[in-house]
């Protein structure tokens, strides 16, 4: 086998990577772990390895889309000979540590490494509709961009391997306990008979709306300066009522519970007439 790109990893994820590439033009390799999930790649012109080393010697460029930490490490341990001289690009999720754990492994095996966190769901990677952020080697993401932009928008967060991965868990930690909100919210009024459904409607465009407030709590924070005229205060934003209301109708406020407390926390430390964006130094544990 002689390719452009090789990818480990068939997957949910990694099927669309390496679809999209074919889509491209590039003559791909594909390897998986379990045999069988290659049929239809295959059937689309990929070359398919039986092993990882395979793989690797098939193509300067290796992508990497596999469960975990532990699956990259197990599976591309064995083959860091292989690897040496090549540019691998690992777009499984990992945190930023593990990212820089692969990063100084690859280093010590002569590997060129680029990490990535796609900030997309498999089929929005055809369509382009997502992001993909990456750190590691600027020379690799510079080579290989033509490459990487036919999956989605490529943006590059420096040379520190983990930086790509950082920013992935941050967005996903927003998105998440945006999630929660609402389904601690749908919770709330299921009490009252109202549908999760009913609900979601109401819920999606005053939330859409909101996230306008997120540039002008940014600049504040930015800035430093939690006193800037115009904020809603910390005591203004007591949540108390909230979760009163929750446990009222027998449900466990443990979401708003915590925002509460990381509001009181500052109120507490005699911040109340700050701004909420002031939150942020609870987080940062500076009181
Ligand atoms: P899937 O569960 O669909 O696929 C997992 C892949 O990892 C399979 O190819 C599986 O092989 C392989 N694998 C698991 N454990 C091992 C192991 N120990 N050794 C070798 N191979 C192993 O996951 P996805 O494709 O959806 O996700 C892949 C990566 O992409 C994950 O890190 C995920 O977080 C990330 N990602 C996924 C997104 C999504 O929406 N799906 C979005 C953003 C990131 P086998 O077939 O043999 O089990």
């Amino acid at each position: 086998l002689s390719t452009d790109v090789s990818v480990l990893g068939l997957g949910a994820m990694g099927s669309a990577l390496a679809a999209a590439l074919l889509d491209a033009g590039r003559a791909v390799t594909v390897w998986n772990r379990t045999a069988g999930r290659s049929t239809e790649l295959v059937g689309r012109g990929a070359g398919a390895a039986d092993s990882v080393s395979e793989a690797v010697l098939a193509s300067p460029v290796i992508i990497a889309c596999l469960f975990d930490h532990a699956s990259v490490e197990k599976t591309l341990g064995p083959a860091a000979d292989e690897l040496r001289g090549r540019t691998l690009v690992n777009v499984t999720t990992t945190t930023p540590n593990e990212a820089r754990e692969l990063a100084s492994w690859a280093a010590q095996h002569g590997i060129v490494y680029l990490d990535g966190a796609i900030m997309a769901v498999p089929s929005m990677i055809g369509p382009r509709a997502g992001q993909i952020f990456y750190s590691g080697s600027r020379a690799a993401y510079d080579a290989l961009l033509p490459t990487l932009d036919v999956w989605a928008t490529s943006e590059f967060h420096g040379e520190d391997a983990g930086r790509a991965s950082l920013v992935d868990l941050a967005m996903l930690s927003g998105m998440y306990q945006m999630f929660t909100g609402f389904f601690h919210g749908a919770a709330m009024v299921a009490t009252m008979g109202m549908s999760a459904a009913d609900f979601a409607a109401r819920q999606a465009p005053f939330l859409a709306a909101m996230t306008e407030e997120l540039a002008g709590y940014a600049k504040v924070i930015d800035g430093g300066d939690y006193t800037v005229a115009g904020q809603q205060s910390l005591e203004f934003s007591d949540l108390s009522h909230i979760v009163r209301a929750s446990e009222e109708e027998g449900v466990d406020p443990a979401p708003i519970a915590a925002v509460q407390a990381l509001i009181s926390r500052q109120i507490e430390a005699g911040y109340g007439a700050e701004g909420l964006p002031r939150v942020v130094e609870s987080l940062r544990g500076e009181g």
